[in-house]
């Protein structure tokens, strides 16, 4: 077996390879948010990939995470330069928070983030909303954000790692005031066609801030690719190597490169095979009355890119032609509320729970019904158990960047077993081509491929898992943070 990396390997490498450095993580949610609770003020932890990865690197180096505050007890956590020392009982490194208004927040994030970049990047049903008011406030935030590092940077040798699309101008801000700095930014969504990009009307200023960086990272060649298409096509004074994977304006480089995304795989798997997620899973099969059933598994934040009203729909088909199963599989679909400040987010969540009861009334009888929803967050516990205890996981999305999902569900069958439904366009599918690759859009072919899952032998099953696990095991979120590492001080 290869070496892995893991979290120590990649905290030496970088201990190794940046100590030198000011090292700044830039992104807009916070590492920790403080919160009231009555009198009392708790603090919380995100999770996800990002800080999984991160953390670890900047507890190892020091260094500087610069995030909107967002809780309420944010402010009075803070000391006179709105900044304090994290991870809570260890202060290894500082947590600098920036303020925005409740106007800002909502014409930034819910604005132009979520309604014009994000339906934008990933062209699916919603059609981007484009508005001047939000614009102008997506450029004012990203240089309330841009202010907040340079006053770190002064004259440091510094490196500037910004995560995401809400901060697409900030690299070009941070460059222009201050050239020296390494700066590298971690696109995490698709980046779509150049045609489709071409309708965005302030695309010239956002490709140019994103050649403010000297990195630009994506998850897939096929976004990267995308990316130089439409510089190319964009900006008249861009030279574009397609070979070397560069973009050069005014002298300027730019290397783009992919660096899929992933997650901790060895404390996924060591933690489904806990004590707390067995008895969880014994839990739910008793609740849920799952002992004699195949399972079927998706867990999806509500967003319209993840196709849930079409893999409701593909259910349904299946039960319509399959009538031998009925009462032999039940569906377990976890959605957890996101953006509910957006329309179309709040018309999705009344779509899907109108479809799933009107198929659960057709389909169901006595005890059993076919589609069980749970409204999210569910502890992490109870995730693990359930994707434990699937026969099936289904990521059905229209399009995704990644898709971590997927990838958490291989890392939790240390059985190998259970089969993976995977969209061809997720960014997972690029890595995962062992799982059943599926056309989201088509309706009758998820349902055969629905039949096809639950009907693969077990030797077939287990080939396609231990590979799926052998390829995630090796390109966990330890390596996609130490390839960006690598990559970056070559540059440097
Ligand atoms: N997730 C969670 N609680 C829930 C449901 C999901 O923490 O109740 C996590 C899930 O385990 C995964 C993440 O949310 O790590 C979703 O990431 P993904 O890349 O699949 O989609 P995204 O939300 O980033 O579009």
């Amino acid at each position: 077996m290869k070496p892995v990396w893991d979290r120590e390997s990649l905290c030496q490498f970088a201990k190794a390879k940046l100590s030198d450095y000011l090292f700044i993580i830039v992104s807009n949610r916070e590492p920790y948010i403080h919160s009231y609770q009555g009198n009392e003020i708790k603090c919380e932890a995100a999770v996800g990939g990002v800080t999984t990865a991160l953390e670890p690197v900047l507890s190892a180096i020091g260094g500087i995470w610069v995030a909107h505050g967002s809780g309420d007890a944010d402010k009075v956590t803070v000391d006179s330069q709105n900044k304090l020392m994290v991870p809570p009982e260890e202060s290894r490194y500082t947590l600098k928070r920036v303020w925005l208004s409740d106007r800002e927040v909502n014409d930034y994030y819910y604005g132009f983030s979520n309604q014009a970049l994000w339906p934008l990047c990933h062209a699916v049903d919603i059609k981007p909303l484009f508005d001047g008011t939000q614009w102008d406030t997506y450029r004012k935030v990203n240089e309330i954000f841009a202010q907040s590092v340079l006053e770190e940077i002064k004259h440091r040798k510094a490196l500037v790692f910004v995560q995401d699309y809400h901060l697409a101008l900030l690299p070009r801000l941070i460059k222009r005031a201050s050239p020296e700095t390494a700066i590298v930014q971690f696109w995490h969504i698709p980046w779509p066609r150049q045609k489709a990009f071409q309708i965005c009307p302030w695309r010239e200023e956002i490709l140019n801030g994103l050649l403010g960086n000297d990195l630009l990272g994506f998850h897939t060649v096929r976004h990267c690719r995308n990316f130089l298409t439409t510089v190319n096509r964009t900006i008249a004074e861009s030279k574009v190597n397609y070979e070397k994977a560069e973009v050069t304006v005014a002298g300027k480089k730019t290397e783009i490169r992919p660096f899929p995304i992933s997650i901790d795989f060895e404390q996924l798997s060591k933690e489904a095979q806990s004590v707390e997620v067995k008895e969880e899973i014994e839990r739910l099969r008793k609740e849920l009355n799952l002992s004699d059933k195949f399972v079927g598994v998706s867990i999806d934040r509500l967003d319209y890119i993840k196709g849930i009203p079409r893999r409701l729909m593909a259910i349904d088909r299946f039960f319509e032609k399959c009538p031998e199963y009925r009462d032999k599989v039940v569906f377990i679909q976890v959605t957890v509320p996101s953006r509910t400040e957006i329309p179309s987010y709040r018309k999705l969540r009344e779509n899907i729970d109108a479809l799933a009861e009107r198929i659960n009334l057709k389909h169901g009888f006595g005890d059993w019904k076919p589609i069980i929803t749970m409204v999210g967050p569910v502890p992490t516990t109870t995730l693990a158990a359930l994707r434990s205890v699937a026969n099936l996981c289904i990521v059905s999305s229209l399009h995704d960047g990644m898709n971590l999902v997927a990838k958490e569900f291989v890392a939790s069958r240390y059985d190998s077993d259970g089969v993976l439904l995977l969209s061809r366009f997720a960014g997972a599918a690029k890595e995962l081509d062992d799982a059943l690759l599926v056309n989201p859009y088509a309706i009758d072919h998820l349902a055969a491929s629905i039949k096809e899952a639950l009907e693969m032998p077990r030797i077939e099953r287990y080939r396609r898992m231990r590979r799926k696990r052998s390829i995630v095991r090796e390109n966990n979120i330890y390596k996609w943070a130490a390839d960006i590492i690598l990559e970056l001080v070559k540059l440097m």
